[in-house]
């Protein structure tokens, strides 16, 4: 499934985008695992939503099979940066 391949290598470059950029901002301490609620998202996945992480410690996304993940269209969970209350 070749066409599946470069769908996660390119979910696996926003992840890092994202990463990277969270790190040029102080004020971002932590990161936001937010998993698509549908039907195609598996149980693992569905459990990873809402779970915070250092920035500089986010599991890798997209998840692959050795991390659990069993979605049958590929793992869609993304993080976003968490803005402190106070900002
Ligand atoms: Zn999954």
């Amino acid at each position: 499934m070749a066409d599946m391949r470069e769908l996660q290598k390119m979910r696996r470059e926003a992840f890092l985008r994202d990463v990277r950029q969270a790190q040029e901002f102080d004020f971002i301490e932590q990161m936001e695992i937010v998993s698509v609620e549908d039907a195609n998202t598996c149980a693992f996945c569905a459990a990873q939503n809402g779970k915070r992480y250092p920035k500089a410690s986010v599991p890798e996304l997209p998840h692959s099979e050795a991390d659990g993940c069993n979605c049958v269209i590929g793992c869609r969970c993304i993080v976003i940066a968490v803005v402190p209350d106070d900002f």
